[in-house]
């Protein structure tokens, strides 16, 4: 059996959490009392997504769905900061959609060449360094980093091509491909043998040149148990133009017409957008055909139906020329090939603010610890006003302050959370 072709993946990405800061004190002979010199952690390592054009599917996913950038180091004595962690290089190739795994929204389309970050490390942890002020000259505290996040997303592949090629298995679309391009799909008088998609950059003269996607068969997944149903065709989803290409030469018995009313039924059925796309229809395999009227029927339908067809032999290259040079002709009059927009809205995490709270008081500096205010803050970006809100909604929501309180803490005492200080206020 061929090899199943992959064209989406669910993977579940990471990012290295924070290194801890650490609390140390300048040692020195004959000096009393050296200064907090504790080093921060280091930053945990991001999650990349890059193109890489050597690429043509997921399959690189299907065996591997965990991916983990490397923690941030601890830092230590000496203001000695902690090595970052490693970033994680995800490579795609080029039209790979990113969605979010819960949602399906789009996060992002590796339409071009720039990378993107996908998930960010975790914020390493202040080492006590940071913590000495006139009023605390001992900070015996350092900060613990912050996590990295984890999210699961949908890797989507959506080729970018011109031109796609549409039409039943052994009509000669990956021949023509081959004799138009530089491409050299598998070519063979079998059912089965395109299960990746191929792109050829087409040369029609200096200065123009477009690109031609050979994708998987309507029936050929189907028939073979590989279970691609209508999936190929999202890859047809960007072409600006298609090349219907049906098979005249009746050597396989087929009915022209009624194939070419399928493969639009099966277009039509998957998306309406996709079937009102600017169709050229190709009738190929002339040099063998047996019977004239089979080419003449698809003609007066075709051209009935307001299309262009022309008459071609792949195989022997002719009519190939007039073909692609009516492609190109057309394309500069069609819209550039669509890049989706991002629709994902990032959404402020759930925090269960339930969890144990760790209450140390340093004079008058309170440290808190627990693992959901970790949390919550390595989801906070203090830069933006939404976000700032939503973390001081919950923080007072969560008792923080009435257990602070409690302890005795008074206005103009500082707070400390993580890598976070502020004077309270009742
Ligand atoms: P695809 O499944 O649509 O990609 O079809 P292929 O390009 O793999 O071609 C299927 C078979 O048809 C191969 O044996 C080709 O050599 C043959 N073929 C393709 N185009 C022509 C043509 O114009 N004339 C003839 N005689 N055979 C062709
Ligand atoms: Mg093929």
């Amino acid at each position: 059996m061929a090899a199943p072709f992959v064209d989406t993946a669910k993977i579940t990405v990471r990012s290295g959490n924070g290194g801890n800061g650490a609390v140390s004190f300048h040692r020195e002979k004959y000096v009393a009392a050296g200064g907090p010199d504790g080093g921060d952690g280091g930053r945990g390592g991001n999650i990349v997504v890059e193109v890489d054009d050597h690429m043509s599917t997921l399959m690189d996913f299907r065996y591997k769905r965990k991916y983990a950038a490397g923690s941030g180091a601890d830092g230590s004595g000496n203001r000695c900061t902690g090595k970052d962690g490693e970033d994680l290089v995800i490579k795609v190739p080029l039209g790979t959609v990113i969605r979010d795994g819960e949602s399906g929204e789009i996060i992002r389309d590796m339409s071009d060449r720039t990378p993107f970050v996908l998930c960010r490390g975790g914020r390493g942890g202040w080492g006590n360094q940071h913590f000495a002020t006139p009023t605390r000259q001992v900070p015996r505290f350092a900060k613990a980093g912050l996590p990295g996040q984890s999210r699961e997303v949908v890797l989507e592949l959506k080729l970018l091509a011109d031109v796609g090629l549409v039409g039943f298995p052994n009509v000669g679309k990956s021949t023509l491909l081959s004799v138009v391009s530089r491409a050299q799909p598998k070519i063979a008088n079998y059912h089965f043998t395109t299960l990746f998609p191929n792109l050829g950059v087409v040369y029609v003269e200096e200065g123009v040149s477009f690109v031609m996607a050979d994708i998987p068969g309507i029936i050929e997944g189907a028939a073979d148990g590989a279970g691609l149903g209508h999936d190929f065709l999202r890859h047809i989803d960007r072409c600006r133009l298609l090349i219907h290409v049906v098979d005249v030469s009746g050597s396989e018995g087929r009915d022209p017409v009624a194939d070419f009313e399928a493969i639009n039924a099966e277009l039509a059925a998957y998306s309406p957008q996709l079937a009102a796309r600017k169709m050229i229809v190709a009738a190929n395999k002339v040099d063998i055909m047996e019977d004239p009227t089979l080419l003449e029927r698809l003609r007066e339908h075709v051209e009935g139906l307001g299309l262009e067809l022309f008459e071609i032999s792949a195989a022997a290259h002719q009519g190939t020329r007039e073909l692609v040079k009516r492609c190109a002709q057309e394309l500069q009059t069609l819209p550039p090939v669509t890049v989706y927009e991002p629709t994902y809205v990032e959404r402020p995490p759930e925090v269960d603010t339930s969890g144990q709270v760790n209450i140390q008081q340093y004079d008058d500096t309170w440290v808190v610890d627990a693992p959901w205010l970790q949390r919550l803050i390595a989801n906070v970006n203090f830069g933006d006003y939404e976000s700032r809100n939503w973390f001081d909604k919950v923080l007072r929501q969560s008792g923080l302050f009435d257990k602070l309180e409690e302890m005795g803490i008074k206005d103009g005492d500082i707070v400390s959370l993580y890598d976070l200080e502020f004077e309270y206020q009742r």
